[in-house]
């Protein structure tokens, strides 16, 4: 993926993920790996390496800052034989770094017009190991379950119960958990029928919406 005009860019955006204390290697390079431009629209390209940015990608959704989708990656610890589960596929960057780092990433979206535009930078990218489907994420994709590492990238009420149970033994699930404007950054670990729970840092997700999220209109 290389040499795409934008080479020296993404190199000073994962300096400063570096700097900001990301320190898993593997998370680093597949930032430094994957063209997030690739996944914005093509007039806000110049924008796409901006640690602060999160960017408009139309369906009044966004694709989340870098710093957000290297603490969450990070977070999740996933390995080269990981199976991942992505709640809110979004533009599918998530799902490219994911893909550069696990052996296989699921990755499903409620607005079907995301998931076709996702899926159609994910084929152009060469990226074989990605399924994307339309379907309401709070249920997880229970027929490929269980999995090493779940990550929801919107926001939460609460955990939603299906993702816990579709959890490998020794698993993370990685969730933005509070209110629609605000959230905490939750990471839950399984150890047999245990549940640990740990919050990382603050967070501004658009909102999870469906059977285990928020109804469309609040609530
Ligand atoms: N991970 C994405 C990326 O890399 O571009 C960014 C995701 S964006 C912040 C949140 C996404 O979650 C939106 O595309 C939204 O439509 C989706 N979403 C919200 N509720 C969902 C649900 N119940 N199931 C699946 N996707 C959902």
């Amino acid at each position: 993926m290389g040499s795409d005009g934008f080479a020296y860019q993404r190199q000073r955006m994962v300096d400063a993920l570096r700097e900001e204390g990301i320190t898993d290697r593997r998370v680093l390079e597949a930032m430094n790996e994957v063209p997030r431009h690739f996944f914005v629209p093509s007039h806000l390209r110049h924008q796409a390496y901006g640690q602060d940015v999160s960017i408009d990608i139309g369906e009044g959704q966004t694709i989340s800052q870098p710093r957000v989708v290297a603490a969450m990656t990070q977070a999740a610890a996933v390995k080269p034989s990981s199976r991942v589960l992505e709640v809110g596929t979004g533009s599918g960057y998530q799902a490219a770094i994911l893909a550069t780092l696990c052996q296989f990433v699921f990755t499903v979206e409620r607005i079907a017009s995301l998931a076709r535009e996702a899926k159609r930078r994910l084929d152009a990218l060469g990226f074989e190991n990605v399924s994307v489907k339309v379907m309401d994420g709070t249920l997880g994709w229970r027929a490929m379950a269980p999995y090493d590492a779940i990550l929801v990238t919107a926001g939460a009420p609460e955990i939603p119960e299906p993702l816990l149970e579709q959890l490998a033994d020794g698993g993370r699930l990685v969730v933005p958990v509070g209110d629609r404007g605000r959230q905490v950054l939750t990471v839950v670990e399984r150890h047999g029928e245990r549940f640990r729970r740990m919050e990382l840092q603050g967070a501004c997700f658009v909102p999870l919406i469906g059977r285990h999220g928020w109804r469309e209109e609040g609530r």
